[in-house]
């Protein structure tokens, strides 16, 4: 009998054996593709790397305006893809490294619960005294919209030896408005389609006005509080139907509408785990109603989220090994999409604050008014939003080139309930983006210094 037995071997998982065989326990480790999982393979890595990729190209073609001579000439996917495995391949090969370096039982293949403390694979029975879930999700489709051909997932977007000339994007969310960055700036003719009135519509509201500002800006079309109908291919096209009976043709079409959980057919409502919708339901200390069975990463109910999966990996590790340690809050998971311009976001929106708090204060801070900013040329605030009770920022939300790189002090903020007044002694270095971060909570402080009280 083991301490533990993991089912999948991504984020969540993965962060759960080395968490666990650190702490000396002993640990079964099952996965039926890729050790790394979605984020690794399919997930964050290669959508990065093909967003550094269109990084370069924008650079390439913007040169001109500050005196470097440099032309765009193209896109050729097959050294991007190169480039892009490149990275995957050795983050993999190190991963399956320090996964052999640690005492941990790696098991090839399929499993099923079959007992609540134990997973069956090809046959064998692997028995723990503990079970943790963590077979993460699959790029969801709308009812009737077949995956296929022209009609494709990030799964298989990512995969691409080509740059179609036009896309259409069904998903203004995290992936989709990624995907629409990445083939705007590989020349594509991109249109995204969203249901909700906004694109980004988890987001602040400030921050997705800036967005579709920033996207009508850079020439990517998107129709948003639309309701996508039907969609058709043939060998040259795929046209889709909105439900006004508008209709958009493009190469391809992108389905981007949010992933669900992998869990069917895997024994888990047999053995009696507790489900909503196909996610399995656990408490904050990420155990099920089953005794001894934990749950983490995507398939349970939450942001989808690779460091989400990781820290809760590692909570259940420490949870089974006794440490009994803080619960992990949901709104302190620093969320960033790696568009351009980028989002970076923690805590509530303004929104959410005054709802849970009634009075909250929101402040601005231009990123014009920051040096590093003006030199990148890019444009975007960073917002601050407190309790006018008590001061204690509850919310960051940025946008603008590289923002992504900030969420680190604006979760640190969040996290440790930080006021303003903790905030603004704390010296930022100049020319830096995160200068920007400083120079919002001295504003909110009352000592604004490059900018209007
Ligand atoms: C296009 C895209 C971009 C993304 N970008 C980001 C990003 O930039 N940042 C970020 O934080 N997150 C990002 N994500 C989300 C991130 O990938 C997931 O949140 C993360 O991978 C979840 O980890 P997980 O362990 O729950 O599941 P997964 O990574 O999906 O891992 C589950 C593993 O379980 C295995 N498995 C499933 N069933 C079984 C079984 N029966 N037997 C054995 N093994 C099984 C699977 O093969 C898989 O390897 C992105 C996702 C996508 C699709």
């Amino acid at each position: 009998m083991h301490d533990i037995v993991i089912l999948g071997g991504g984020s969540g998982g993965y962060a759960c054996a080395l968490r666990a065989s650190q702490l000396g326990l002993s640990v079964v480790l099952i996965e039926q593709d890729k050790l790394g999982g979605t984020c690794l393979h399919r997930g964050c890595i290669p959508t990065k790397a093909l967003l550094h990729a269109a990084e370069v190209a924008d650079t390439a073609r913007e040169g001109e305006h500050i005196g470097v001579h440099s032309t765009f000439n193209g896109i050729d996917m097959t050294k991007v893809n190169e480039y892009k495995d490149g990275v995957i391949g050795r983050l993999y090969k190190g991963l399956q490294g320090l996964v052999k370096s640690r005492d941990i039982t790696y098991v090839e293949g399929s499993g099923k619960l079959v007992a609540p403390n134990a997973v069956e694979v090809n046959g064998q029975r692997y028995e723990g005294k503990n079970i943790v879930l963590a077979t993460g999700s699959f790029a969801r489709s709308i009812p009737g919209l077949e995956i296929s051909g022209r009609i494709m997932t990030s799964d298989q977007a990512l995969l691409m030896d080509y740059v179609p000339q036009s896309a259409i994007i069904l998903g203004g969310g995290v992936i989709g408005v990624e995907f629409a960055s990445v083939w705007k700036s590989f020349g594509v003719d991109v249109t995204i389609i969203e249901g909700l009135p906004t694109l980004v519509p988890a987001e602040d509201a400030a921050v997705s006005k800036a967005m579709e500002r920033a996207y009508r800006k850079r020439g990517i079309n998107f129709k948003t509080g639309v309701r996508f109908q039907s969609a058709s291919q043939d060998d040259k096209s795929v046209t889709i139907t909105l439900e006004s009976g508008e209709t958009v043709s493009a190469d391809l079409l992108l389905v981007a509408v949010g992933r669900g959980p992998r869990t069917e057919n895997l024994g888990y409502e047999d053995q009696g785990i507790s489900m909503d919708r196909g996610f399995v339901l656990a408490n904050e200390r990420l155990a099920t109603n089953v005794p001894g069975v934990f749950a983490v990463g995507d398939i349970v109910p939450g942001f989808q989220l690779a460091h989400r999966g990781f820290q809760q990996g590692m909570f259940v590790a420490e949870e089974i090994a006794g440490l009994a340690p803080a619960t992990i809050d949901e709104l302190g998971i620093p969320r960033v999409t790696y568009s351009e311009p980028e989002i970076a976001s923690i805590g509530l929106t303004e929104a959410q604050a005054k709802e849970k708090y009634g009075d909250v204060e929101a402040y601005e801070y231009n990123l014009g008014g920051n040096g590093k900013s003006q030199i990148l040329g890019t444009t975007g605030f960073i917002k601050l939003i407190r309790k006018k009770s008590d001061g204690i920022v509850v919310g960051v939300h940025m946008i603008g080139a590289r923002v992504g790189e900030l969420i680190g002090e604006a979760q640190l903020v969040y996290n440790w309930e930080g006021t303003a007044e903790d905030l603004a002694p704390l010296v930022h270095a100049h020319p830096t983006q995160n200068e920007a971060m400083g120079e919002a909570f001295m504003a909110l402080a009352g000592k604004p210094l490059h900018a209007h009280a």
